[in-house]
């Protein structure tokens, strides 16, 4: 339960002689407010607390009204934690540790907590105390002197802790009075550090902590109830004398003390941040700076964590600490915001452990439960998203490769058109061409520029003939027969034989005859020799010519046939280029059907999941109202005990009175007996 921090103001006597001239605190009842000499209080200077003491109250109310719920609530198994906060010299000392005919809250909390543990008896105790100061933001242990600076830890087990320190155990009161004053008497410049200030002459310069671990564990009564006995109880009750509240300036402060005095400021700031983010509700909780400071960071678990707190206030009454005062009503003000949620510290022994274990581990496992189910459906999630991803992908790719395999289609209707054509230009140009080369064949090079050179054997020596005028037409004989033999045929045509007809048919050769007396040069034997040299040669060369010209027809063909099997391949490569598409077509396709078909299977499987995680909060929710019900019945029963018990005890009270009364009227009958008997005696 949240319970609020107890804080409360304590005015000391003043110290000085001197009335004051202006200002003067008045106290009713819990309200300290600052009032104008006559009487007429300043506005917004006063301050409510849970209490506020005046100066004539002792430390034994203090004690009772304040801390002695924190101190019975730590035997009890609460942590606990009482300070003092004030300036220099208001009494904060004087209020922890007292004064001989006055003792003060610590040996009082040491009396009480003895004194009420003698009182349970259905429970065993370990006392443990330890006494510390922190000096310029060091650890001295105050019951043994060599361990300084001393490092504060934290592990699960034992929290947040002072390495090193030293730990007494315990038995009772006396013995902790006995440790205190060595700590406190004993050495008292070696084991705290108090300075001379203008503030006070034996003013405290460190804040002190005095610890108690109460350790309880039930006596076992054979009940069966772990709860009751086999829980060990630890609880940790803080009583510290905080070092003073003050503002260097006032102090007078330089050197050493001037450093003291930043440390401690710097301490208490901390522990005014803390309270301040504590007061500002749950809400803003989210960083208290307890890390900032050792003494914040050694009480953390007393401020605004599991613990009852109190805080006394002390102040000064005189006017000159007007400010100072005011500084510590705020800081109180604000501690008084505080809300804190104390619980017992329960440690459970092995029995308890096991048996709270088994439900925790229970209520873990559903939870595990729940989470993996998230956990896989996240998976299942990223693996759709994954396989979407591939799918897009496939689809992506497949219509580029159906791109593909369009243009390659068009390439090779192209080519094959190309191809086709070739082939059909191909074979024209043969038929084109072998006319030509027919012609060619039997067209000598100056056959068709002069018809002097005319191809006739017995021809050649007319263009030399100086009458012979050769018109607009070939010098060709009468007849072949008589001009030109086979053989000579044969070998310009590499055994070819020519249609001769057919060369009179040639249009642009009009076959004519020559008179016989034009002819008569030919009969010139010489002439005739030289002249069918010259033919030899002339045909030569012309044979050259045409074999040269068919070797090229050749070639040329020979490369046609290399490119149409070039294209030919070329054409069959592109078909086999379209069938691994369609093969590769037709793997996607099926690829992109089995995606399909695992996403389907991945949604149906989401599904079910979301179905099962949707009944398991359902579950959830039920188990939780029964849970509630169960604590409400609980509630219920816990009251009813309460009530039975009252009723018990005002039945036994009125059992008692009826006792009394029947004891007092069996007297009054005895003595009426008695009465009439000796009546009765008298009267025999
Ligand atoms: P602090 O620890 O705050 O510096 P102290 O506790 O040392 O102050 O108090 C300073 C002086 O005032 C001491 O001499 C102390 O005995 C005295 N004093 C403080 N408070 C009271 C009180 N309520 N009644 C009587 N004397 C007090
Ligand atoms: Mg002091």
């Amino acid at each position: 339960m949240a319970e609020k921090i107890c804080v409360a103001v304590r005015v000391r006597p003043s110290i000085s002689e001197e009335s004051p001239s202006g200002t003067f605190w008045k106290i009713e009842d819990n309200r300290i407010s600052l009032h104008k000499l006559h009487c007429t209080p300043i506005s917004g200077l006063s301050y409510a607390f849970d209490h506020v003491f005046d100066e004539s109250c002792s430390n034994s109310k203090v004690y009772e009204l304040l801390t002695k719920d924190v101190i019975h609530a730590a035997v009890d198994g609460f942590n606990g934690t009482a300070f003092a906060y004030g300036q220099t010299s208001s009494g904060k000392t004087f209020t922890m540790n007292g004064s001989l005919n006055d003792p003060g809250i610590i040996h009082r909390a040491v009396n009480d907590v003895f004194q009420k543990i003698q009182m349970i008896s259905d429970r065993e105790f370990l006392i443990r105390v330890s006494y510390m100061e922190i000096y310029n933001e060091e650890i001295n242990d105050l019951f043994a002197v060599e361990n300084q600076k001393l490092p504060i830890h934290e592990s699960l087990e034992r929290g947040i802790f002072v390495v090193g320190l030293r730990e007494e155990i315990v038995n009772n009161a006396e013995q902790v009075i006995k440790l205190l004053e060595s700590g406190e008497v004993t050495f008292p410049t070696v084991n705290r550090h108090f300075g001379e200030t203008n503030m006070n002459a034996r003013s405290s310069r460190s804040h002190t902590i005095f610890r108690m671990v109460i350790e309880s564990k039930g006596i076992d009564t054979g009940s069966g109830d772990y709860s009751s006995s086999d829980a060990i109880r630890v609880s940790v009750l803080n009583l510290v004398d905080l070092a003073g509240s003050e503002r260097i300036a006032k102090t007078g402060a330089g050197g050493v003390r001037l450093k003291e005095g930043k440390y401690i400021n710097k301490s208490l700031m901390v522990l005014g941040n803390v309270i301040n983010k504590l007061s500002n509700g749950a809400k803003q909780r989210a960083h208290i700076p307890y890390r900032d400071s050792k003494l914040t960071r050694i009480l953390q678990t007393a401020l605004g964590e599991n613990a009852k707190t109190s805080i006394i206030c002390t102040v000064a009454p005189e006017e000159v600490h007007v400010e100072e005062t005011k500084g510590t009503l705020q800081f109180a003000s604000r501690a008084k915001r505080i809300t804190n949620c104390a619980q017992v510290n329960e440690i459970l022994t092995d029995a308890a452990l096991l048996k709270r274990q088994q439900l925790e581990i229970e209520d873990l496992r559903r939870k595990l439960q729940i989470l993996k189910l998230r956990n896989d459906m996240l998976k299942y999630e990223l693996e759709r998203e994954k396989l979407e991803m591939e799918l897009e992908e496939e689809r992506r790719s497949h219509k580029e490769r159906e791109q593909c395999i369009r243009d390659q289609q068009l390439k090779i209707e192209n080519l094959s058109s190309l191809v086709s054509d070739g082939d059909r230009s191909s074979s024209q140009d043969s038929m084109k061409e072998s006319p030509k080369d027919e012609c060619n064949d039997f067209k000598t090079p100056c056959f068709k520029e002069t018809s002097n050179s005319a191809f006739v054997a017995k021809r050649s020596n007319y263009s030399e003939l100086p009458d012979f005028k050769l018109p607009d037409f070939s010098p060709v004989p009468d007849s072949f027969s008589n001009v030109a033999d086979e053989d000579t045929w044969f070998k310009m045509n590499k055994g070819y034989i020519a249609d001769l007809d057919s060369l009179q048919t040639t249009p642009a050769r009009k076959v004519q005859s020559f008179p016989p007396q034009d002819i008569t040069p030919l009969h010139c034997p010489d002439c005739s020799n030289d002249n069918y040299k010259l033919e030899l040669q002339n045909l030569k060369t012309q044979l050259e010519l045409v074999i040269k010209e068919k070797d090229e027809l050749q070639r040329k063909h020979e490369e046609e046939v290399q490119i149409n099997s070039r294209l030919m391949g070329e054409i069959s490569e592109l078909k086999q280029e379209l069938d691994l598409s369609n093969n590769s077509l037709e793997s996607s396709k099926q690829r992109y059907g089995n995606l399909e078909r695992e996403f389907q299977k991945l949604k149906d499987e989401r599904d079910s999941l979301l179905q099962t995680v949707s009944e398991s909060s359902k579950n959830i929710t039920f188990l939780t109202d029964q849970k509630e019900n169960i604590l409400k019945d609980l509630n219920c029963e816990v009251q009813r005990r309460k009530d039975l018990e009252a009723e018990i005890k005002q039945f036994s009270v009125a059992f008692a009175s009826r006792q009394r009364s029947l004891a007092s009227i069996h007297g009054e009958f005895k003595s009426k007996i008695e009465k009439l008997r000796a009546e009765n005696l008298v009267g025999y």
